[in-house]
């Protein structure tokens, strides 16, 4: 059976553009606005001789904050739990916040393989960000910009040694 792997992270990171490219389909919706209702999306994805499925993750439509983290966090787990492996985003221009580090801990806990993809690496705004990236323990970040597809061929070197 084919493969599935699932995009994790934070709102906002890049992991619906990072979607749409794999899939070549408009299919998921990027917004600049982090918290606009996006529900979890599977596709099929190619990337060079690779198939594998994807599901997109976000879905936060939820005002009280209060419940965020929670429905986050529970929207991953699940997602999680149907992939053999993981793509986790982080946006290299920002570096990392709190909330990616959250994230960090609830993948870590499901124990799949995982591969750290560092977005929004195009120019040289992303260095710092790489740098702090390889603090999470997954490994070398994988520097990529998903929305001028660069990166994408570290990409599936990665993904073939995960599925
Ligand atoms: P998601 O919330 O993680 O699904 O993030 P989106 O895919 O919706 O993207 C959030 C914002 O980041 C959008 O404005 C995208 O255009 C932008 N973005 C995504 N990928 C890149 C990238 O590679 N470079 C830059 N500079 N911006 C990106
Ligand atoms: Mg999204």
């Amino acid at each position: 059976a084919e493969a599935t792997v699932a995009i994790i992270g934070r709102p906002n990171v890049g992991k619906s553009t990072l979607f749409n490219r794999l899939v070549g389909k408009k299919l998921a919706l990027v917004d600049d606005t982090p918290g606009v209702t996006r529900d979890r999306r599977m596709g099929d994805a190619k990337l060079g001789d690779l198939r594998f499925r994807v599901i997109d993750t976000a879905g936060l439509e939820e005002a009280d904050p209060a419940s965020l983290e929670g429905r986050m966090r529970q929207q991953t787990e699940n997602a999680i739990r149907e992939a053999d492996a993981i793509m986790f985003v982080i946006d290299a221009r920002s570096g990392l916040t709190p909330l990616d580090k959250h994230f960090a801990e609830v993948v870590r806990r499901m124990e799949r393989p995982v591969i750290l993809v560092a977005n929004k690496a195009e120019g040289r705004a992303a260095e710092p960000g790489l740098y702090e990236a390889f603090e999470l323990g997954f490994g070398d970040p994988i520097p990529l910009s998903a929305e001028h597809g660069e990166g994408m061929s570290n990409l599936y070197d990665a993904l073939r040694e995960a599925i």
